[in-house]
């Protein structure tokens, strides 16, 4: 009886929508449910159909790997519990709930999130199958590094908690697993010490790449926290100048007077969203230059201890609700890699490579990364990560420039973060990921019938399953030539 009932929710709350990622490109028709709670979730999965099933955070990863075009998409967020915080920092959280609603929880206590990625807007489930990073990769690593366990509802309707000891392989397998693992329904992370809801920064304005980067290596022994913002229209001599941010969290005495009361009351105004009604040929090289010309100009040439509520240094961009949409129709890409030290030459091509590229960089931005984790999917390893936002409207020629620059990433050693990506071509995926087999041996022990996939995973054949397919149409299409 209980079981009929929860079925009919699921129908009821069914429906088939176009799905695209936050940068609004390849949209795919699927069913999506939003199941209520656990036994909701294991019949939407266990019943998801020939086209398999793709958990749903937030949207926020930029290209197609929460979409599944065809089949199931389960949208996690209806399950966003947010449990109390033990003396020690930890807290059992939904995979469902925002990392807003974690904040929310956790400085009132003095904690703060581990690792933030630059928007508040992700779920647990979003954080740790993306295993995210932030401004202290250098330091801290990824977000599932302070996970100590996790809740996934296996592709077979089983619910099994995994630590890093008891299966570690499944851990480091759904740890930048990009939901095909299964559904990580739970999960307990250890939070960081955060006295106040302040940070302490330093600004500096840079003269060119070279100079962005000594300022950040120099400061990962002094802060927690460093970025570097980074001009890709200016050519010449300022070539990838840009400004850097390092920060650490403010302690209470650094606090003055009556703002002490105030030190951990966290209440971010709410952000006034974006019209959807911008033309795509409103962000242009244009625009890119004025934008750019303009933050250089009024970042200071350095201050120093500035206190900035801690959304102003982390999650700037979280100003203005659905900003995704001031790329118009067309929508926008963004190409994000990690380059190894000792490849900083091919750093500055790829830089210079943008300032002359078809496409306008818009936004870019800099960050280090100090030694990868056990995940064979996780995207940092040591060395720079440049992230750019571009313009979707130049079509072939942006996607033969980004064709290019994944070359140039690939030779040197590097690889593209697959929750940014949107276009890139199957055939660099092992050789960035090297052990993309290992991975595929582990999420073939839990999906032997291939439940769990996306069209990220069709585009770039992640699973065994995908991948044999894959292999299989283009030894069909040689047999058809021949
Ligand atoms: C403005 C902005 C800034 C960003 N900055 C950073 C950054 O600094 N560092 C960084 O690492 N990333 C960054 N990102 C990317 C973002 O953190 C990741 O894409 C994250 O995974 C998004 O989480 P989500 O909840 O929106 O998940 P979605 O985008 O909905 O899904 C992302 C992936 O997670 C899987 N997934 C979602 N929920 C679950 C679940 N419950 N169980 C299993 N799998 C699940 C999906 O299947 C998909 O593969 C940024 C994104 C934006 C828009």
């Amino acid at each position: 009886m209980l079981g009929r009932r929860r079925v009919a929710t699921i129908v009821s709350s069914e429906r088939r929508a176009a799905l695209t990622g936050w940068g609004r490109t390849g949209a795919s028709v699927a069913r999506i449910v939003r199941p209520s709670d656990i036994p909701a979730t294991t019949t939407a999965l266990v019943g998801a159909g020939p086209r398999g099933a793709t958990p749903r955070g937030l949207g926020r990863a930029y290209g197609d790997a929460a979409q599944n075009g065809g089949g199931l998409v389960l949208d996690a967020t209806a399950i966003d519990y947010v449990g109390p915080i033990d003396s020690d920092g930890r807290m059992l959280v939904a995979g469902g709930a925002s990392l807003e609603s974690v904040i929310r929880a956790a400085i009132p206590a003095g904690w703060f999130l581990p690792v933030t990625p630059g928007t508040r807007h992700i779920t647990i489930g979003g954080a740790i199958a993306s295993d995210v990073h932030g401004k202290n990769h250098h330091l801290d690593g990824t977000f599932a590094q302070h996970v100590e366990s996790l809740t996934l509802l296996l592709p077979s309707g089983e619910t099994r908690v995994v630590t890093p000891e008891s299966d570690p392989a499944l851990f480091w397998a759904t740890a930048g697993g990009m939901g095909l693992t299964g559904v990580i329904l739970e999960a307990r992370v250890r939070l960081t010490r955060a006295p106040t809801r302040f940070m302490t920064v330093d600004t500096y304005r840079t003269r060119d790449l070279d100079h962005s980067m000594s300022l950040m290596t120099e400061s990962d022994s002094r802060t927690h926290y460093s970025v570097a913002w980074v001009d890709l229209v200016t050519a010449g001599a300022s070539l990838g100048r840009g400004v850097v941010t390092c920060g650490d969290h403010t302690p209470v005495d650094a606090i003055a007077g009556r703002g002490r009361q105030d030190a951990r009351r966290w209440r971010p105004r709410p952000a006034p969203t974006a019209p959807p009604v911008f033309p795509s040929q409103m962000v242009n090289r244009f625009t890119a230059r004025l934008l750019n010309e303009l933050w250089f100009r009024n970042a200071p040439s350095e201050r120093l201890g500035e206190l900035q509520p801690l959304e102003a240094f982390f999650y700037p961009l979280d100003i203005v609700g659905q900003w995704n949409r001031v790329y118009g129709r067309r929508g926008f890409l963004q190409w994000q890699c990690v380059i190894p030290f000792g490849e900083e030459d091919r750093l500055r091509r790829i830089v210079e490579a943008f300032v002359n590229g078809p496409a306008p960089a818009i936004l870019a931005v800099l960050k280090r990364f100090g030694a990868a984790n056990p995940g064979p999917l996780s995207f940092p390893a040591p060395g720079w990560t440049l992230a750019v936002d571009l313009p979707a409207a130049r079509g072939d020629a942006l996607a033969t420039f980004l064709d290019h620059l994944d070359r140039e990433v690939a030779e040197g050693g590097g690889r593209i973060y697959l929750s940014k990506d949107a276009r890139m071509r199957p055939e660099w995926l092992e050789v960035m990921y090297p052990r993309i087999d290992e991975w595929r041996a582990v999420q073939a022990r839990v999906d032997p019938h291939g439940r769990m996939t996306s069209d990220l995973d069709r585009r770039l054949g992640l699973t065994a399953h995908a991948s044999a397919r894959m292999r299989g149409t283009a030894n069909r299409g040689m047999g058809d030539t021949r």
